[in-house]
């Protein structure tokens, strides 16, 4: 099956090379070089533009930043695919542009999914990503052996932008559970109570999540995190403000009231201006440690 892959950095640069690897003719296109040179190191062939490496492709494959770029694309591309070719969107955009693309596509007779993933750049590179999908069912039947190739756990989540849905819905709950679990930890050092301690209560008690029991923001606690490496990423600062920004655009969009996920996308600015943006999100405790009840 000829792949199309458009956008080849962090994440599409390895899930492309993922698909060569599991046999599939993969196509690819970067507007930076260097990423396209070291895509054809592994695999893809390199295409000249994204109207070339769409042109014959039977599935295209897009991972680049946010909405904007992916309507551009799709704006410029979809009248280069054959009919009925399967467009599938990786990127963590906002519902509203992602719901607008598969408007897009359906106008050009195309199919279409939105299935952004969760698993990072180590989930891309080692084929584990989760992919949260929207669209129809016959253009989710048809995705799911390409995303198999890439991931081991793949979610239809209902109509267009649902995947889309399910990944700020489930980031927003990532974030407000960071900021819960590290106030917890900077309370409990002012109280002279053991970080040891806390864990060893809460991780067995009603505070248990999985901020604290799989990714404890507090070093040589629980199982290793990016806590223990000094706060490498793992999911960095930058991207969690993005996808807390995204959160939010999809509540003033639809009228929702979340009053915590608000309070989060602030922390999260204010930790990101503040020098945060390339450490892991979990860092934000050093911010909340070094902070000054007003
Ligand atoms: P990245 O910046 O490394 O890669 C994006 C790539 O898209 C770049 O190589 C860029 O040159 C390319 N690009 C942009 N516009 C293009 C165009 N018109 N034509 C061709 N190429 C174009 O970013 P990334 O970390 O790979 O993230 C990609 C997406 O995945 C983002 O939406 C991000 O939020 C999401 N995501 C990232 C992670 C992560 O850990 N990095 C995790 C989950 C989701």
């Amino acid at each position: 099956m000829k792949i199309a892959f458009i956008g080849l950095g962090h994440m599409g640069g390895p899930m492309a090379a993922n698909l060569a690897a599991k046999g599939f003719a993969v196509t690819g296109f970067d507007i930076v070089p260097a990423n396209l040179e070291k895509a054809a190191g592994q695999g893809v062939a390199a295409a000249q533009s994204a109207e070339d490496a769409v042109t014959g492709a039977e599935a295209v494959v897009t991972m680049v930043p946010a909405g904007q770029h992916v309507l551009d694309l799709y704006r410029h591309i979809l009248k280069s695919a054959p009919p009925n070719t399967l467009f599938i969107d990786c990127s963590t955009i906002d519902v509203a542009s992602a719901r607008e693309a598969h408007g897009l596509a359906q106008q050009a007779r195309l199919q279409s999914l939105d299935a952004p993933v969760s698993g990072g750049t180590a989930g891309a590179a080692a084929a584990t990503l989760t992919f949260m999908v929207g669209g129809e069912k016959r253009a989710f039947e048809r995705g799911q052996p390409i995303l198999a190739a890439m991931g081991k756990r793949i979610v239809h989540c209902g109509e267009a932008g649902a995947g889309q849905a399910a990944k700020i819905c489930n980031n927003m709950i990532l974030g407000i559970s960071m900021i819960a679990v590290s106030e917890a930890f900077v309370l409990a050092e002012k109280l002279g109570l053991d970080a040891k301690a806390l864990y060893d209560v809460a991780s067995a008690a009603s505070g248990q999540c999985w901020s604290l029991t799989t990714y404890c923001p507090v070093p040589g606690v629980g199982p290793k995190s990016p806590a223990d490496n000094d706060y490498k990423p793992g999911f960095a600062a930058a991207l969690m403000l993005k996808d807390l920004a995204l959160a939010q655009q999809a509540a003033s969009e639809t009228g929702a009231a979340t009053p915590l996920g608000a309070h989060a996308e602030q922390l999260y600015r204010r930790f990101n201006e503040e020098g945060g943006a390339t450490q892991d999100f979990s860092a934000i405790i050093r911010h909340l440690a070094a902070a000054r009840r007003d």
